[in-house]
């Protein structure tokens, strides 16, 4: 059995260093209290003001919006569902 402990061990040993790449990597993009110079999505410049002004700003102003207005449909469309739901 002593080279089954070992094959499992190597397996642990590369899931932990994905997992310490992950976190490095998470870190990596966390808000350094500025945010990105270009943003994340459309590669666009983000305003110098928008950046002070959103601490950690990933997406320029049109991508963002769009973002949100993503956000409100979801949320409107599983509003919509569960009143469909009652209904039956
Ligand atoms: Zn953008």
């Amino acid at each position: 059995m002593a080279s089954g402990w070992s094959r499992d061990g190597a397996v642990q040993d590369q899931i932990d260093a994905s997992v310490e790449d992950a976190i490095k990597l998470a870190r990596s993009r966390l808000p350094n209290g500025e945010g990105l110079t270009h943003c994340e999505e459309c590669e666009n410049v983000i305003p110098d003001a928008r950046r002070k002004a959103i601490s950690g700003v990933r997406l320029c102003v049109r991508c963002q919006s769009e973002y949100d207005e993503k956000q409100t449909t979801f949320t409107g469309f599983n509003r919509r569902g569960s009143k469909d739901s009652q209904l039956r």
